[in-house]
């Protein structure tokens, strides 16, 4: 089996028991950087013989490890922090061992965008995890804008080198009033939650170097839904329109922004205009 084992974001009391028992009990345990793999393991107590996996392995290490998975040995996957596979390697071992049907088992634990999420006061029933954005400043802005106007929760990491350039591009492309958190260093000694507008936090971050330092989980409010078309009321769009407008070009615009037939929209108006509630 290849289990998919998520470990501490921070605070390693958040180890599951589940993820214990299988770490102590797989004969070959895959990880980004052995040496925190390794540290990890001995504070569990646990000795395992370990393999280098990451997004640049080549194909041979991930055939090594479907062949030990096909010789009917285990093999767990973890990350150096958190699931692995969410902006983690796995993702192309996970589909390998798939097709090869073998069985790929999770070992759930903790994400840093799940435990933001739910500590961050955002609306969370529906949300969209962007993961890193780009590095570059024109190729950042262009993804932000393709987001502008995206109605759920967006959730990002960030390095804390270019946080404070994140809230700069997020608040000349989402504007300043959109509410936003800043989730640092979770579960460990100075774990920080802001919340409050773009700017605030703009602002907040600018001001207090700290709050450019450790890990950190960016949400962002998502974008008003547009106002549904079918409910804007023909008869106070024509009572706004027709005393500075012409009737058919007051008709026209009410149709035109309410959806609603023109026709019907014109005989309404025509009634406003004969019973003098259009001035
Ligand atoms: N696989 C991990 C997970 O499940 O969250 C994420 C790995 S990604 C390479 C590392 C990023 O996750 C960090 O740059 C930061 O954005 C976020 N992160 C990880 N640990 C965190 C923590 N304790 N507090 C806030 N953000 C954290």
């Amino acid at each position: 089996m290849l289990y998919i084992v998520a470990t501490p974001i921070g605070n390693l009391g958040d180890i599951t028991r589940r993820a214990v028992e299988v770490l102590a009990s797989a004969d070959v345990v895959a990880a980004e950087d052995t040496r925190r793999c390794r540290a990890l393991l001995s504070h569990l107590g646990i000795s395992r013989s370990l393999l280098a996996y990451h997004d640049h392995s080549d194909e041979r290490r991930e055939c090594e490890l479907l062949t030990e998975l096909q010789r009917g040995r285990s093999v767990a996957l973890v990350a150096d922090a958190g699931t692995p596979l969410i902006s983690d390697p796995g993702f192309r071992l996970v589909r390998l061992a798939r097709q090869a049907g073998m069985d790929v088992v999770c070992i759930p634990g903790p994400c840093a965008a799940i435990a933001a999420l739910s500590i961050a006061g955002l609306p969370s029933d529906r949300f969209v995890f962007e993961g890193f954005l780009p590095a570059r400043e024109s190729a950042r802005r262009s993804r932000l804008a393709e987001l502008a106007t995206e109605p759920r929760t967006l959730v990002f990491y960030e390095s804390p080198r270019r946080v404070l350039a994140l809230f700069e591009d997020l608040q000349s492309v989402f504007g300043e009033e959109r509410q936003a958190a800043l989730a640092r260093e979770l579960t460990k000694v100075h774990e920080t939650v802001l919340h409050g507008s773009i700017a605030q936090l703009h602002d907040r971050i600018a001001s207090d170097p700290e709050q450019q330092l450790g890990e950190i989980v960016v949400l962002v409010h998502g974008a008003p839904e547009a106002p549904d078309r079918s409910t804007v009321d023909g008869e106070s769009l024509l009572k706004a329109l027709l005393p500075r407008l012409p009737l058919r070009e007051a008709v026209d615009c009410a149709a035109e922004i309410s959806g609603l037939p023109r026709n019907a929209l014109y005989r309404q108006a025509l009634a406003m205009r004969d019973t003098g509630e259009s001035r």
